[in-house]
């Protein structure tokens, strides 16, 4: 079997995307009706502004959708967290205003009901508002909750769907989420829990022939393991953490049930990282190709 030949994806330098967008959103505008601007949803045309909750992806700049790349730069205000990634940022509108509510971001944390009314407020103002979020504004995202009072509070809002962490990481870190080989269903959890909220449902986790993957779940890693163990995945049970994903500093670890807090561990492992776990991790191995920070003698696209 040939060894896995791994590629340094050659990041094109900000201008360079920013054009290049422009020049396709620009053809873009010019081809087809406006379809960034669907009905309100129940507030009349007045000087209200709108909000477009956003997915960024889950780091690569050229991962953002058109759409979402378009919204970036004719936004007035910017509402983000710390999961949005340089190369994202510097798609967005230079003289729009920057308002970061993200926790780990050097700010202090807004709590989340500040961060609503925030965004009625700014619309009131009748500004475009876009709220940018990681990967995909639905996937553990709370996106729902902030539609939830624009709603309330008849601002107009759309959504931009964007790419998971699971399906970047999944993706670049050579691992299938499903294969007919071996896992038929992929499920997502988030590792992290609310005071008060039950366990996970780690029976339905541990199912055979199905992949998890565990968002937030480097802090619980062993305890996340032996769970799936206790729950009858075998201890030798292929897992991976994906640390930074899709990003030029992504590393990959990868071990099993039993070995794999140990090995992340050593590799000092820090979030933003996505664990996956089921047979379908075996594959990276092969399937890696993205080079990532750890590879070497990696050959430029
Ligand atoms: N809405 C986001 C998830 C937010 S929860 C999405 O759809 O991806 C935040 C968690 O997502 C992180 O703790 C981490 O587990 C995962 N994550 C986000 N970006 C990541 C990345 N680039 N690489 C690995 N994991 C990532």
């Amino acid at each position: 079997m040939p060894p896995p030949v791994t590629v340094a994806l050659e990041m094109p330098a900000a201008g360079a995307l920013r054009a290049f967008l422009d020049q396709l959103i620009g053809a873009h505008r010019g081809s087809v009706p406006d379809v960034a601007r669907p009905a309100a949803s129940g507030a009349a045309a007045t000087a209200t502004g709108r909000v477009a909750l956003v997915g960024a992806g889950p780091g690569d700049p050229e991962l953002l959708t058109l759409r979402a790349a378009r919204l970036l730069s004719q936004a007035d205000v910017l509402v983000l967290d710390h999961l949005v990634s340089e190369g994202v940022l510097a798609l967005v509108n230079p003289a729009a205003e920057r308002i970061y509510v993200g926790k780990e971001s050097g700010h202090h944390t807004v709590p989340q009901e500040e961060i609503n009314r925030l965004l009625v407020r700014l619309a009131r103002e009748g500004r475009q508002v876009v709220r940018l979020k990681g990967g995909d504004p639905f996937i553990f995202g709370r996106g729902g909750e902030e539609l939830e009072e624009l709603l309330a509070a008849g601002i107009p809002f759309e959504v931009v769907p964007g790419i998971t962490a699971a399906c970047g990481a999944g993706a670049y870190a050579g691992i299938p989420l499903t294969h007919r080989d071996y896992a038929q269903s992929v499920v997502f959890a988030t590792g992290h829990r609310r005071a008060g909220e039950s366990a996970l449902d780690w029976t339905a986790l541990a199912r055979p022939r199905q992949t998890a993957v565990i968002y937030m779940g480097v802090g619980m890693l062993q305890s996340h393991c032996e769970a799936m163990i206790h729950h009858g995945r075998g201890a030798d049970t292929p897992a991976a953490l994906v640390e930074n994903g899709t990003l030029p500093s992504q590393r990959v670890v990868t071990g099993t049930l039993a070995t794999l807090p140990e090995i992340a561990a050593a590799a000092g492992i820090h979030p933003p990282a996505l664990l996956i776990i089921g047979e379908v991790v075996s594959l990276a191995g092969r399937l890696a190709w993205f080079a990532g920070a750890a590879a070497s003698g990696s050959l430029t696209a």
